[in-house]
């Protein structure tokens, strides 16, 4: 082989050692900060494993060199390929639209408020006797954030209370009286200027739809209006959502888990609350949906506002933050550009490769199948059942599926990319699973609590 082919493939040899140096020690450094110290010591090894062998094929000659040298370069360059070309895979993903209505009712957050001295009770269980011994079996549990429970832990908890504390004082202005007089804007203007705002105030991502009867709860099932049937006939939703901090979600079922969701369940409902009265303000009629206090369900709102998708777990899976998120909700007459869908049917192809939060599930509440079809939609559902009766014996909202997601981990480059190679490419999407298994574990670890938090 002439010199110069022999120098040229040297160099291209040393810049590839160079590349998957450099790459790996990053994600070594990324992964230190993320406290993910697993993956930090992988990406550290391989960082090694597979700069090395590239820095010899380099440095000495031997007999097959010639044969070995273009295989070593020729493989990272397909991955990359693969990377990037757009292989979708996607088409056979129909996207439906539920055909009932959910009653609020029927969910485990209003059944959980019955008690056994209110007509409310015995009316429920005579219509829905097939869930009177499920119940009974989680009101004999200690109950979320209560002191028998196994995370019981006196200041986490109380901050959560005093969170849900703060967003019920909210429960009367949800709501509220309209200035009469209209004001003369394009809907265009006027939505760039709420998502803009929303925003400002610490929403994530925001999205407008038309309101679909489907959105709709058919009855109320929490607070004064408990039973009366969903009146509201607003004509847009905006969506928008809030990020929890992956930190504490990575603790769940501990204690930090159940006050990050409180502090943003508040943070939503601060916002929606807000941008409601500020509709109003305009001289449009306009309602916030917030936690305890709901008229439609969020998920189906966020995801037609093109926010994301309803994932394995039954949440909405966002494309940066996954599940790791909550969500608020403000109906309006206002005249409001609605977005596009957005639908992004990648994340439903890789839950069903996926099924990671399946397996770590501690009370086998997430289904490995496939999705079924459940009210005109194709879906999966979990056994809400018995999370919620898990989630009244360790006293949190658990989250142990929210922090197992591969969509969950932090918003930046190193994860993006690959969030890019999910959505782009069918083939990436079962290598991404296999790297997620080998940096963070089929069943990922419980993290600490952060020292702050431990007051003894
Ligand atoms: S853990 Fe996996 S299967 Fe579960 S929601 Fe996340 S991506 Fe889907
Ligand atoms: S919150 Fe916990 S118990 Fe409920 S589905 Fe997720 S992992 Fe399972």
């Amino acid at each position: 082989m002439p010199n110069w082919i022999t120098n040229s493939t040297n160099t291209i040899l040393i810049i590839m050692g160079l590349i998957f140096f450099t790459l790996f020690i990053y994600m070594a450094f990324v992964s230190y900060f993320e406290k993910e110290k697993n993956a930090s010591q992988k990406s550290l090894f391989l960082a090694l494993f597979l700069s090395i062998p590239y820095f010899l094929l380099a440095y000495f000659n031997f007999s097959d060199k010639e044969l070995i040298s273009p295989i070593l370069i020729a493989i990272p360059l397909l991955l990359v390929f693969i990377l990037f070309i757009p292989l979708k895979g996607v088409s056979h993903i129909k996207t439906d639209i539920p055909n009932e209505k959910i009653d609020e009712r029927d969910i485990m957050f209003s059944r959980h408020l019955l008690k056994k001295e209110d007509e409310r009770y015995k009316e429920y269980y005579e219509r829905h006797p097939e869930n009177f011994e499920s119940d009974e079996a989680f009101q004999k549990l200690p109950g979320l954030l209560s002191k028998g429970s196994s995370n019981y832990d006196r200041l986490m908890f109380a901050a959560s209370e005093a969170s849900f504390f703060t967003v019920d004082q909210f429960k009367n202005v949800v709501d509220g009286s309209v200035e009469p007089k209209p004001i003369n804007t394009s809907p265009e203007k006027i939505s760039h200027f709420l998502k803009k705002w929303a925003e400002k105030l610490g929403a994530l991502d925001v999205g407008i739809t038309h309101l679909q009867d489907y959105h709709k709860y058919s009855h109320v099932g929490r607070g004064d209006d408990y039973g009366k049937e969903v009146e509201l006939n607003h004509k847009f939703a905006i969506a928008f959502t809030v990020e929890m901090d992956s930190d504490y979600v990575a603790t769940g079922p501990q204690a930090p888990i159940v006050m990050e969701s409180a502090q943003q369940y508040l943070a939503a409902a601060a916002i929606a609350v807000q941008m409601a009265e500020f509709i109003r303000q305009l001289g449009y009629p306009a309602r916030a949906h917030i936690d305890g206090n709901y008229r439609v369900v969020c998920p189906l709102v966020a995801k037609d506002a093109g926010l994301g998708e309803i994932g394995r777990m039954g949440l909405l899976m966002t494309p940066k933050q996954g599940p790791r998120v909550r969500i608020a909700v403000v109906s309006t007459d206002l005249p409001l550009l609605v977005d596009k869908a957005r639908a992004d049917k990648s994340m439903i192809d890789f839950c069903e490769l996926c099924k990671k939060c399946a397996v770590v599930c501690p009370s086998n509440s997430i289904s490995e199948d496939s999705r079924k079809l459940i009210n005109g939609v194709n879906r999966w559902q979990i056994n809400s059942d018995s999370c919620f009766q898990f989630w009244c014996k360790c006293g949190t909202d658990c989250g142990r599926c929210m922090a197992s997601c591969p969509y969950s981990h932090p918003d930046n480059l190193m994860h993006n990319i690959v969030r890019f190679g999910i959505r782009n490419n069918f083939i990436f999407r079962k290598m991404a699973l296999k790297l997620d298994d080998y940096f963070y574990g089929k069943q990922p670890k419980v993290k600490p609590i952060p020292e702050w938090m431990e007051v003894k």
